[in-house]
């Protein structure tokens, strides 16, 4: 069922448990989450990156998402992941997403705070969620030295006068994780920085989001979770879930050319892949 990304948090779920928010860009990524987390009876955030609306178009996607949601068995809420571009932000929350992420991050301070909290007041209007990033989460590809990285990170005061100054329902904060593929060795290692988690938390009563978390160690996000994190944002695993089936069956069967008999194995790649993920926090849940 389509919900409100409110009603999942209607009940705290902070140091107990967090949502995954799965990214999707197509028809088949999407059918792949849901099968998953219907399989597991598990709630889940679908969410679309900019460049995912780019690749399959604002509308049509956000349709597909929605027509899936109606009718899967568990609650689904719709998001949409580092929207740069405010007039696409509004866009998504007048088509229907009940969250968006404004990413201005990259952005001084003040100028950060005054394009959040002017979103905000918008999608309050419209009765929609605003999640602000704070502290900047790099990609893999961004080479930044030790303390450069360092200062990155989100700093726990400048995250609370930010809440404060926006008005934002969900905080993305920067603790170390990087985006993408993950390089866990050398240079990029991810070090998550759970007491920066639990101090951010401390200060800042909304939900708080973990991005860039493929490939941390379940032990890790565990401590992540029982330190303030209730949203982790989840990409790089399904593409390699997906792409994984996808080559095998056309390495399989090189004169296939019917694409359902090669998307189908791809569709299974990625529902195997989020199930290894909710099942993993499931039994963080369960530990707690
Ligand atoms: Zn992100």
């Amino acid at each position: 069922m389509l919900v409100h990304i409110k009603e999942l948090f209607e009940q705290s779920v902070r140091g107990k448990f967090a949502y995954p928010a799965f990214n999707t860009m197509n028809l088949e990524i999407t059918r792949g989450i849901i099968a998953a987390a219907e399989e597991l009876n598990t709630p889940i955030i679908l969410e679309t990156s900019e460049g995912a609306i780019k690749y399959a178009g604002l509308e049509t996607i956000f349709e597909v998402m929605a027509t899936m949601a109606i009718k899967a068995k568990v609650p689904i809420a719709l998001h949409m992941d580092h929207g740069k571009d405010v007039d696409q932000l509004r866009q998504g929350i007048e088509l229907g997403y009940s969250s968006v992420m404004i990413d201005h991050s990259g952005e001084d301070l003040d100028k950060n705070i005054k394009n959040t909290k002017e979103l905000v007041q918008f999608a309050h209007k419209e009765g929609a969620w605003v999640q602000g990033e704070i502290g900047r989460i790099r990609g893999s590809e961004d080479w930044v030295s030790v303390s450069d990285r360092e200062s990155l990170l989100t700093e726990p005061e400048e995250a609370k006068s930010f809440w404060e100054a926006t008005g934002v329902d969900t905080l993305a904060c920067s603790v170390g994780t990087i985006h993408g593929i993950i390089k866990m060795t050398g240079e990029a290692e991810a070090k998550v920085d759970i007491d920066r988690i639990q101090r951010i938390a401390e200060l800042v009563p909304v939900p708080l989001v973990l991005h860039g978390a493929s490939g941390v160690p379940d032990d890790v996000i565990h401590q992540a979770i029982k330190a303030g994190i209730s949203i982790i944002n989840i990409d790089t695993e399904l593409r390699i879930g997906f792409t994984k089936n996808l080559r095998a069956a056309l390495l399989e069967h090189p004169d296939e050319v019917d694409p359902r008999k090669y998307l189908s194995p791809a569709i299974a790649g990625v529902t195997e892949a989020a199930k290894a993920k909710l099942m993993a926090f499931k039994t963080i849940n369960q530990v707690n």
